[in-house]
């Protein structure tokens, strides 16, 4: 084949093909969203996608989902998402994961990358992926859709995130996201082909817009139930942080990296800290059950998983950054997961986009 795929991409002012192509996207959700804004990024010529869903392709997703088949019904989202780009955009790296968000990328996969993308489907997941992305310095772009339309946000490192403005009460809500593949999705609402597709690929014109350096509307932006855009009213997510919303820490520079990556077991991870320190997980994972134990209990404390258990087998990410407390309370310190060999590494400390605009403002 001869000819440039981007010819048309060098004609655009202000593009920077170079610069997709060195760019690394987080996109948590598969589902009608993530398909669309998976394809057009890859379609634009971002080099590197790590997708993150648990779910399974169900019949459902098949009239809104542009890279699923009937064939494919059934199987990992994440993995056949990544198979259909492979066809459609070869050079654009695409790394599966099929677990949820908090198991999917680790917070030093977060702050390596140029953009981390939710398109999710409920609050709980969203609030998490808030607190992650401000954990890491990362900068975040949600979108979600309604029956007839759909809203797209970007919140830029260090100002409001998605929980701002949200009470206790809603910020406390634990709408799990529901499997597609569910018989019955109890949390299944109206959704159709046009709403996802636009919403979608707005959301892809956003991330390339934030990717190559260019701006994006200060403002939520909705396209209401009459297929009108319009900016949302209220506080733009660039003003400062709601002081009443707990998702505003940062990691501290400095986490020392561990010679072990989750792949190991939990005994290889206690060699690494004091006995008098408790190394917890992010995501939490069911204790083994005891004899007589009535429910196995939700934990997030790994001396409380069985030695030989992997750390992966406990939802712990890939690159994760994990913190450690004092067993007698008196605080916290953070440990970082090694990245397998052969994985691009950011550079430690601060997030990709920080280092970004520094390199930027410096010219
Ligand atoms: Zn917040």
């Amino acid at each position: 084949m001869t000819g440039d795929r981007f010819a048309r991409h060098a004609l655009i002012p202000g593009w920077d093909q170079k610069r997709l192509a060195g760019a690394t996207v987080v996109l948590a959700g598969a589902g009608a969203l993530g398909n669309t804004v998976a394809q057009t990024l890859a379609l634009s010529g971002l080099g590197r996608l790590v997708v993150c869903d648990p779910d399974t392709v169900a019949v459902s997703n098949l009239s809104r989902c542009p890279l699923f088949r009937a064939a494919d019904v059934g199987r990992p989202k994440a993995r056949v998402l990544a198979e259909a780009l492979t066809d459609l955009a070869p050079d654009t790296v695409v790394d599966a994961r099929e677990a949820p968000h908090l198991s999917g990328a680790g917070l030093a996969e977060l702050r390596a990358a140029d953009l981390v993308v939710g398109a999710l489907d409920s609050r709980a997941a969203r609030i998490a992926l808030a607190g992650r992305c401000t954990l890491a310095g990362t900068g975040m772009l949600d979108g979600g859709t309604h029956a007839w339309g759909g809203e797209v946000s970007w919140f830029p490192p260090g100002g409001r995130c998605w929980a701002c403005g949200l009470g206790p009460a809603e910020r406390a809500v634990q709408d799990d996201p529901w499997s597609c593949a569910a018989p019955d999705p109890a949390g299944a609402v109206g959704a159709s082909a046009p709403v996802s597709a636009l919403v979608g690929t707005w959301l892809a014109d956003f991330a390339v817009r934030l990717l190559l350096g260019l701006s994006v509307p200060d403002a939520p932006l909705r396209i209401d139930a009459a297929g009108l855009a319009v900016p949302l009213s209220g506080t733009a997510p660039r003003d400062r942080p709601d002081p009443d919303c707990p998702l505003h820490e940062r990691l501290p520079d400095g986490v020392p990296v561990l010679p072990l990556d989750h792949g190991a077991t939990v005994a290889e991870l206690l060699d690494h800290v004091d006995m008098g320190e408790e190394p917890l997980t992010w995501a939490g994972f069911s204790r083994p059950v005891r004899r007589r134990a009535a429910v196995p209990a939700v934990t997030s404390r790994l001396r409380s998983a069985p030695a030989s258990a992997r750390l992966s087998a406990l939802g712990v990410a890939p690159r994760e950054v994990l913190p450690v407390a004092r067993r007698d309370g008196s605080g916290l310190r953070y440990v970082e997961l090694a990245a397998k060999a052969g994985e691009p590494v950011g550079a430690p400390g601060e997030s990709a986009q920080e280092r970004r605009a520094t390199t930027e403002g410096a010219r």
